[in-house]
């Protein structure tokens, strides 16, 4: 009998009690989506009960100094963790500006490249025919250069910074302190390649890094720019993803967020990380309506500035903050300039043109 109960006690209360996360310390944590707008973009700063500090991309090029003002504002000289979701400007534009005046012990990315697309890459020259001619290299275009331009200087700013580099792995775990922790729930090996995009797919953002963070009774799912192919994968696996708070995937496009994502998540809270003068449709109104019909409550940094959260991981308990009272209908979604829907692959800014300039106050 007891070896019976002791075989079960190894084959499943251990695996379970293996995935609990540790219990809450009773301390704050707090997390902070940033208002890197008024273009798109995504940041997030997490810091842990024990003071451990974790930021989730840094926007676009130019918004290092709003991280940096949230950094002094909380009093935080270093950075425990930066973590990359995807090689894209809105995403780790900001980074270089940030690793340079903050100290970051520990860097986690993808590992991939950014997908420069095939008319963007350096033409093959002829061979020359002359055996003592000297060889050409096929130059990197400027065109391409100032479209790697943001990720050149991101690994620059990691291999400066002295940083620990490490790749995501799926189920991998760091354990922040104060009973927090964080889970790797994608990617997942192998890697998307391009010819599995869906039309209107993304390859650097269906390798996405997507993170859960626990903490006691609260949880949070960060999806990054995750594809709806992304969900789907995630979805086959065995992941919990039930969570107390969702960060809305790609600035909660059409392309994300489906129907079953968000049936097995069941958020409570959906956060939107856009900017007002985006020019992709984000967010989309089907999405919106998907998490209303969810039960959610929903708030977003085009509308409600800098969002905070805080909780001491009990059930039931978090407070969320906004920086800007809400004006106007939070529930109405954005039109995309161009129907996108056709197409795969690289969608860079220049495709959807430039943003709308700011009105002139009326006087
Ligand atoms: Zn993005």
């Amino acid at each position: 009998m007891l070896g019976a109960a002791g075989y079960a006690g190894w084959k499943y209360v251990l695996p379970w009690w293996k995935t609990q996360p540790p219990p809450a310390s009773g301390g704050e944590l707090k997390v902070f989506v940033l208002d890197v707008g008024p273009v798109n973009g995504d940041s997030m700063l997490i810091v842990s009960p024990s003071g451990k500090t974790i930021l989730i991309d840094a926007g676009d090029a130019g918004k290092g100094k709003v991280i940096l003002e949230v950094l002094k504002r909380n009093n935080i000289q270093q950075l425990d963790y930066f973590i990359a979701t995807h090689p894209h400007p809105d995403h780790i534009g900001g980074a270089d500006e940030v690793m340079k005046v903050t100290k970051v012990l520990n860097v986690i990315d993808n590992g991939e490249p950014p997908d420069v697309p095939e008319s963007l890459l350096p033409q093959a020259k002829p061979t020359p025919t002359s055996r003592n001619a000297p060889r050409t290299r096929p130059r990197t275009t400027s065109r391409t250069a100032s479209v790697i331009k943001f990720y050149e200087e991101y690994k620059e700013a990691v291999t400066n910074s002295g940083a620990q580099y490490e790749k995501a792995g799926l189920s991998k775990q760091y354990d922040i302190g104060g009973g927090a922790r964080l889970t790797v729930f994608a990617p997942s090996e192998p890697l998307f390649t391009r010819d599995q995009m869906k039309t209107g797919g993304n390859l650097p953002n269906a390798n996405s890094i997507v993170i859960r963070l626990d903490y006691g009774d609260f949880s949070m799912l960060l999806t990054g720019d995750a594809e709806e192919q992304t969900e789907h994968r995630m979805l086959t696996k065995d992941l919990n993803l039930r969570t107390t708070i969702i960060k809305v995937a790609h600035h909660g496009s059409k392309y994300a967020t489906s129907e079953p994502f968000v049936d097995r998540v069941k958020p409570r809270v959906a956060i939107v990380s856009c900017g007002e003068w985006n020019r992709y449709g984000h967010p989309a109104q089907v999405v919106l309506d998907r998490l209303k019909t969810a039960g959610a409550t929903l708030y977003r940094t085009d509308m409600h500035g800098e969002i905070s959260i805080i909780t001491r991981g009990r059930e039931n308990d978090f407070a969320v903050k906004t920086s800007k009272e809400l004006k106007g209908d939070v529930w109405e979604g954005r039109m995309a300039q161009k129907d996108d829907s056709t197409r795969t692959g690289f969608i860079a800014y220049g495709d959807f043109g430039p943003p709308p300039k700011p009105k002139k106050p009326s006087k």
